[in-house]
């Protein structure tokens, strides 16, 4: 009993919201010095909602959050969000958001903090992935760490001396849109060859559908049966763990295009450790071994002697962790 008593005394309460493309997710996050634990979880889907009507939904959330803590005696310090955008972190600003219309300049931390009447802090959910795997998860202990979600897009949060990275507008980190062609094809930011070109989601399976209409050899022309729009990337893991040649040749190949990218990472910053996230991440081995034996070949050497080249340890909740420590790592930004 006494015990319990002061663990409660310990714990920090904060809120933590992922906005992604697909949905909102939000939940209590309680924290002690060395655990979390994640209470009151909910989700909506972002489609149903209009800009407007998303920020009520949070606000009505988000303040049932506060009074449940309030009830239970513990106070709520403020509420994490990582989008899927760019922001300014300073002022709590959206830029815009990749796959979600209607979120051009808004200034989404003055809307909510007047309704919520807590502190709030807004980041990029690549950011707030990567801090969730360096505090708690697959990078715990380490200062140097580069995380990558591998999904719709392909983001990038850089951990360097033990603090997330964002750069002079806030738009570090922009792994995707490094160029593997330079007259390859050109991507949604204009550039050309750029690494999501190839290796988003959506151009794995345009790739491999492309490849199957034109009489590739594999087990999973069967299963489709000349419905290659139905093709998805849990049955191009399923089909190469089954050692399907054409499935395993597609992973491999997206393996060789990341290892080229992480190398030139790796060149340019000497991490000690990456972590890979995201939907696309899910294919494990088969896409982690082509990517460690890339890397290897191609950056030096000596930075390639205890790099550590692994999976997320928290996949689809590292977003609300890392939003939900972002306020208790940010101590400057709330005025404590
Ligand atoms: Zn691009």
């Amino acid at each position: 009993m006494q015990e319990d008593k002061h663990k409660a005394a310990n714990a920090r309460y904060t809120i933590g919201v992922d906005f992604g493309g697909t949905y909102v997710k939000l939940a209590l996050v309680r924290f002690s010095e060395k655990n979390f634990k994640i209470e009151g979880y909910s989700s909506f889907p972002t489609k149903n909602y209009n800009r407007d009507s998303l920020i009520e939904q949070l606000v009505i959330r988000i303040i049932k959050l506060k009074a449940e803590s309030t009830y239970k005696g513990n106070r709520v310090r403020g509420v994490g969000i990582g989008v899927p955008g760019r922001v300014d972190f300073n002022q709590g600003l959206v830029f815009d958001l990749t796959n979600v219309p209607g979120w051009k300049n808004v200034h989404l931390k003055e809307a909510l903090e007047s309704k919520v009447k807590i502190p709030v802090l807004i980041d990029n959910d690549a950011n707030l992935m990567a801090l969730a795997e360096s505090r708690f998860g697959a990078a715990k202990g380490y200062k140097n760490c580069i995380c990558v979600t591998m999904g719709t897009g392909i983001g990038g949060g850089l951990i360097l001396n033990g603090k997330i990275y964002r750069g002079m507008n806030f738009a570090a980190g922009e792994i995707g849109h490094m160029s593997i062609s330079e007259d390859g094809p050109v991507c949604v930011c204009g550039g050309r060859g750029c690494a999501e070109r190839y290796i988003g989601n959506r151009y794995i399976l345009e790739q491999a559908t492309r490849k199957l209409r034109a009489g590739a050899r594999s087990i999973l022309r069967e299963q489709l049966q000349g419905k290659y729009s139905n093709l998805t990337l849990e049955m191009l893991n399923k089909a190469a763990r089954m050692k399907d040649m054409f499935s395993l040749l597609i992973w491999q190949e997206a393996g060789k295009h990341m290892g080229t990218v992480l190398a030139n990472v790796v060149n340019l910053l000497n991490p000690e450790i990456i972590v890979l996230g995201g939907g696309v991440a899910n294919a494990g081995s088969l896409l982690l071994d082509p990517i460690r034996r890339v890397v290897k070949e191609r950056a030096f050497q000596v930075s390639c002697r205890n790099l550590k080249i692994i999976s997320s340890k928290f996949r689809g909740k590292a977003g609300i962790i890392g939003a939900a420590l972002l306020i208790l790592t940010s101590k400057e930004k709330l005025g404590k």
